[in-house]
């Protein structure tokens, strides 16, 4: 079944040669009683041609459907004068069939496949049908930018000496972290795994195990609500090195980004990224995830209000919270639905309104004006540089939450100015930084007590540990994120490798009780006892790399069988249900909810 070329090689150097080509009929054209094929391959398109003459295949043509299998055979010639089509690399030549083989007639399809028109189709029926959706040549370009962009990335790693090893699918529950999908075991009844969330402790042990330089392209698990970009089986790239500090991290991953970018998109990134405290990212930008790409920074107006008239914003910046606001420059044009929409999200996060000022042919307007003396004004305006066209929006709240509301605002409008043509973000704009100076813990209010900012396998930063015990919240952590343009691509930290240390972490700071310690990390705190070396790593989401790196909306156009928000798979149906006797044999019992 051998052919001698794809569909993206023949050229009029060509001409003259018997040749034979395997692809699937993108169309067929009827010109005054000449069939024209385009046959295409997942490289390109070459146009057959099948003349009436060559009576036997010319009627087996006229059987053809669009998306059949066809394999052709004939002469290499050079097109008619004018009828080049300088699109296609092919262009110039088309091949004459004298034979024919129909692999597979196709059926009626249940969507156009041209992009056009496929990319208007629901989702749902692409996803049912995702052999023929990823079939387009766009989708499976995409999953050859993700092959381009591993293979990268393996290169860098093996030149740097990394050693990939595999660790195990199939773990144990750890319930402190996200949710995880169980497993039971049939031959340890009543037990269960969990799949991995990510290698974290087996890498750590790799570590111990005197690997010194592990990778590995790894697929982790959690069971969580999905949004947008969440998938519920996603792909690290899952690194950690023994002897090395924040600063050798930093110029790996640099460098290996940098590598990335050229080899996919030939883009020079430049290089040491920019390093940014935690505390200044959530006060100018409200998240630890900061959109570098426009400006509309936040502004602390806690000073301004400490001894207003207004009585609402005078108590909460008096009373430990926080006043803050941004400028959405040039969204005074902003419609009531508009105002609307933000001010539910606002609410989402815990806002009880959204209060605003727009500034409108030389006057303010805003429920909140009659409250603001003169002098508040006056610092307002020179604080937040506002002029005519633009509206300002503010938190009064504690920090964090002033800043995640504001954070959150300040997105949806650089969408809104985006929409309207006032903010230009060029497709090509990389900007990446290193989130650092996390700290190692935050307090959780529902829970009452501390919980990692990390995990808790993240070491404090060596002069901070003193105040463990008495003020956990002063120390930081030796944590770092990489964000690139609003995105966190990727976690992680220098470790603890004190078995003394990290038991006090769980057991001290964390409050785990002692034998959930033993029965969870026994081994882990039992193997620091044995030559632990110090050690650090991190991951980065594959998927959101690709997805940036391609352009492309969604996390489900670089996976090659994605799963819906819900969790499922339309194509192979799953999840589904299981027989009786498999659950008996894992000792299991249904106990489904009323309907
Ligand atoms: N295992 C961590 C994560 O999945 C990353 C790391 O600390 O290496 O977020």
């Amino acid at each position: 079944m051998k052919r001698t070329n794809t569909c993206n090689e023949l050229t009029s150097a060509d001409a003259g040669k018997e040749v034979s080509l395997i692809g699937w009929v993108q169309s067929v054209r009827d010109h005054g009683g000449i069939l024209f094929v385009d046959l295409r391959d997942r490289d390109g398109i070459t146009q057959a041609v099948f003349h009436p003459e060559s009576k036997a295949v010319y009627e087996k043509a006229q059987r053809l459907k669009d998306e059949s299998v066809i394999q052709v055979f004939g002469k290499v010639v050079l097109r008619e004068e004018g009828t080049n089509n300088s699109a296609l690399k092919t262009g110039e030549i088309e091949v004459n069939c004298s034979d024919m083989t129909i692999h597979n007639i196709c059926d009626v399809l249940p969507f156009p496949l041209e992009d056009e028109r496929a990319d208007k189709v629901n989702e749902d029926l692409r996803l049912q049908y995702r052999y023929l959706d990823l079939r387009r040549p766009r989708n499976i370009n995409l999953l050859r930018t993700r092959h381009k962009a591993a293979s990268s990335i393996r290169e860098y790693l093996n030149s740097k000496e990394f050693i990939e090893v595999e660790t195990p699918i199939l773990f144990k529950s750890t319930p402190e972290g996200a949710r995880e999908f169980l497993v039971p075991s049939r031959t340890n009844a009543g037990m269960f795994y969990a799949l991995n969330q990510s290698p974290q402790q087996y890498k750590q042990m790799l570590m111990v195990s005197g690997i010194e330089r592990y990778y590995q392209m790894a697929k982790c698990f959690r069971d969580e609500d999905l949004r947008a970009d969440r998938q519920p089986e996603f792909t690290q790239i899952d690194i950690e090195l023994s002897f090395i500090d924040r600063e050798d991290m930093y110029a790996l991953i640099e460098n290996m980004l940098k590598k990335v970018w050229k080899d996919v998109l030939n883009v020079d990134i430049s290089t040491p990224f920019l390093r940014m405290h935690y505390e200044e990212a959530m006060n100018r930008f409200g998240v630890d995830k900061p959109d570098m790409r426009f400006d509309m920074e936040l502004v602390d107006l806690t000073d301004v209000f400490k001894n207003s008239q207004f009585k609402v914003f005078a108590s909460i910046a008096n009373g430990g919270g926080v006043i803050k606001a941004v400028n959405a420059k040039g969204l005074s044009d902003i419609t009531q639905g508009e105002l609307k929409a933000l001010e539910d999200t606002a609410k989402t996060l815990g806002a009880k309104g959204l209060a605003f000022i727009k500034a409108e042919n030389g006057a303010w307007k805003s429920p909140i004006l009659k409250f603001l003396s003169e002098d508040e004004q006056k610092a307002l305006r020179e604080k937040l540089s506002i002029e005519d066209g633009d509206i300002v929006f503010f938190a009064a709240t504690k920090w964090e939450q002033a800043c995640a509301i504001l954070g959150r605002v300040r997105l949806d409008c650089a969408k809104l100015l985006q929409a309207r043509g006032k903010l230009d973000i060029p497709a090509n704009l990389f900007k990446f930084l290193w989130v650092i100076e996390f700290p190692l813990m935050l307090f959780d209010e529902e829970q009452g007590r501390y919980v990692s900012a990390h995990h808790p396998f993240t070491a404090p930063v060596p002069e901070d540990a003193q105040y463990l015990d008495s003020e956990p919240l002063r120390v930081r952590g030796q944590h770092y994120d990489i964000v690139l343009n609003g995105t966190e691509l990727g976690g992680g930290s220098i470790r603890i490798h004190q078995p003394e240390l990290q038991e006090k972490v769980f057991k001290d700071v964390l409050k785990i009780p002692a034998d959930v310690v033993q029965s969870r990390f026994g081994y882990m705190l039992r193997a620091f006892k044995y030559g632990a070396p110090p050690h650090g790593g991190i991951a980065l989401g594959f998927d959101r790399l690709v997805t940036i790196l391609t352009g492309r909306p969604s996390i489900r156009d670089i996976i090659a069988f994605p799963k819906t928000q819900k969790g499922q798979d339309l194509m192979a149906q799953s999840p589904s249900a299981v027989t009786e006797k498999q659950l008996k044999d894992l000792h299991i019992a249904l106990d489904m909810p009323q309907e």
